[in-house]
């Protein structure tokens, strides 16, 4: 089934000859339980693309469809809903709240979602033990190292079981040691059934993922499987 659908996306910021054309018409399903890479060089549309698949900006032009959801056409109201439910976030810079624990900064996401705070606590708490950070749950991120801040985002991007986990180089600012332990926990989330797109630099990766998707000046210019599809 597919989760999501871009029917002839574009995005263009500025206007007259200012225009930067950031996406051309782009066409591209991704079914539900894929674990996709996106890879370009630097400019070519990723951030724009994720973006738009993350909700945070509409396209130009054309159709995304999200679970079926024709979400460019949605107001801000019901797009902020979906966007709890269905969506989830790690960025390459963690964005943690400094002032936060990591059970407090997981426990953000639910703020909304109206749970009696004992039930808030015991879902934090599964989830950091899910992303293997089950006794460093009263640490601040500054007593944290880098994989394990990230670990905290990941607790956090999970927390309210989203269907599709967007990351934008989530491995971008650690070492090759610690990025091999979060693309961990990433192939054990779509393992258990999560679609996750994570847009990356680093080939070896997006060859753990099934699919590599590559941007180039805005445009898809190849598609296709990954190494990492064939020996899971
Ligand atoms: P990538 O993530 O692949 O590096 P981006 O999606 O960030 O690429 O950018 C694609 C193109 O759109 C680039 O030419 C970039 O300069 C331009 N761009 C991105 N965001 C904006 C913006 N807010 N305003 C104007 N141009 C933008
Ligand atoms: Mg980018």
């Amino acid at each position: 089934m597919a989760l999501i659908e871009f029917d002839r996306v574009s995005k263009a910021y500025g206007s007259g000859e200012l225009t930067v054309q950031a996406l051309r018409p782009i066409s591209l399903t991704i079914r539900a339980g894929e674990y996709c890479a996106i890879v370009g060089p630097s400019g070519s549309g990723k951030s724009t693309a994720m973006a738009i698949l993350g909700c945070l900006d509409r396209p130009t032009s054309g159709t995304y469809r999200l679970d079926g959801n024709p979400v460019d056409t949605m107001g801000a109201n019901a797009l902020a809903e979906v966007r709890n439910r269905t969506l989830g976030f790690v960025f390459q810079q963690f964005h943690l709240l400094p002032q936060l624990t990591a059970m407090e900064n997981v426990m953000l996401p639910m703020v909304y979602a109206n749970l009696p705070k004992a039930k808030r606590r015991s879902r934090a708490s599964r989830a950091l033990e899910k992303v293997g950070l089950g006794n460093r749950i009263h640490n601040r991120p500054n007593q944290l190292s880098g994989g394990q801040q990230q670990r905290v985002a990941i607790a956090r991007a999970i927390v309210n079981r989203p269907q599709l986990l967007l990351a934008d180089e989530p491995t971008g600012a650690l070492d090759s040691h610690t990025s091999q332990s979060i693309m961990a926990i990433f192939a054990d989330l779509n393992r258990e059934g999560m679609t996750v797109i994570m847009v990356t630099h680093d080939r070896q990766v997006a060859e753990q993922c099934d699919r590599i998707i590559t941007f180039h000046d805005g445009q898809v210019i190849k598609d296709s499987r990954a190494p990492g599809s064939l020996t899971r």
